[in-house]
């Protein structure tokens, strides 16, 4: 059986992300510090974070309160639609803010360019093919270790990888991920493309509707598992990692009891067959329509 806890995926780059990771969207001041901490003290060694979520100077002080050296961790962020035009201000902000001297995985958050001066509207003359090309030159510098997207579909992936200035395939696309948005199109488009996905709201974000799910509820009691345990188990068996988010103590533990026990194919597949279709982040609030009903 898989000790998820301490196994990584193998991106195009050869680097090795581990399975698990913290997410800290929504962790409230105050509270985000304590949680990394406490993952970091309990074995997690990937962070998520992103510019967007203004929390990247605390969970750098949550890192440094763990006591867990650099180098044994994993650090994601993000850069941020109104920033598409100035990666370069981007990056070095999210490292001032996060006090690191490098990140291992730096996303384009979306494939949104925003005008930073009326969020309402798309920036002119720019576009996210152009962000890439911004984007390529990290590495070399070698405060960016990896680099790839978040929220593209297949139709930008498209766009994106067809693109003759796309030199560098992205490492990883985050994208939206559990049992009511399964995408499995997306997966197998991301897999040819030897693309990693990490699965972003995988026990659907705050409020889960998923945790009434009739079907969840009674494998995680047959199973004698909670039902996120449960949710993150059936999101590392399709392969992707995952990055529950909890600023709770007691979950953040719990989460992470994954070791030594796994799905059976007919729980998987019960739970890859949930009728119900819901997306916790849509693109309504962005200036473009990202997402085209092709992923799934
Ligand atoms: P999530 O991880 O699916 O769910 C988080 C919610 O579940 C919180 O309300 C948390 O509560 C609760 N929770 C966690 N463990 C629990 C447990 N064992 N029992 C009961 N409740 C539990 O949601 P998410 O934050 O949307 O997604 C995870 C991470 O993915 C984010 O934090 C962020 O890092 C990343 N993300 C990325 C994008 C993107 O555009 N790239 C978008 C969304 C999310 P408490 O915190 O109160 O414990």
């Amino acid at each position: 059986m898989a000790q998820h806890t301490k196994s990584t995926f193998t991106l195009n780059t050869g680097a090795k992300i581990p399975a698990i990771g913290l997410g800290t969207w929504q962790s409230k001041p105050n509270e985000v510090r304590e949680a990394v901490k406490v993952a970091l003290q309990r074995g997690y060694r990937h962070i998520d974070t992103a510019l967007a979520y203004g929390n990247e100077g605390e969970v750098g002080q949550g890192i440094r309160d763990s006591g867990v050296p650099r180098e044994e961790m994993w650090i994601t962020t993000k850069l941020d639609n109104p920033w598409h035009h100035r990666v370069e201000e981007g990056i070095t902000s999210s490292l001032k803010s996060l006090g690191v001297e490098y990140v291992d995985l730096y996303l384009m958050h979306w494939p949104s360019s925003t005008d930073p001066n009326d969020r309402k509207k798309h920036l002119p003359d720019w576009n996210f093919v152009k962000t890439w090309q911004e984007m390529q030159k990290l590495p070399a510098s070698g405060r960016v270790k990896n680099i790839g997207v978040s929220n593209f579909g297949i139709r930008n992936l498209e766009i994106l990888l067809n693109d003759p200035s796309c030199k560098i395939v992205p490492a990883v696309n985050q994208i939206e991920l559990h049992p009511n948005c399964p995408s499995p199109k997306l997966l197998d488009y991301c897999k040819t493309k030897g693309i990693h996905c990490t699965a972003y709201s995988c026990l659907g974000s705050t409020d889960s509707p998923l945790y009434k799910d009739e079907t969840l509820l009674k494998i995680a009691e047959a199973k004698g598992k909670t039902p996120q345990q449960v949710l993150l188990m059936w999101g590392l068996q399709r392969g992707t990692s995952v990055i529950p988010k909890s600023v709770t103590a007691s979950r953040i533990e719990k989460n992470f009891e994954l070791d030594g026990w796994e799905l059976t194919p007919e729980e998987f597949q019960k739970l890859s067959s949930l009728p119900d279709r819901f997306k916790v982040c849509g693109d309504a609030w962005l200036p473009i329509k990202v997402f085209f009903g092709d992923d799934e």
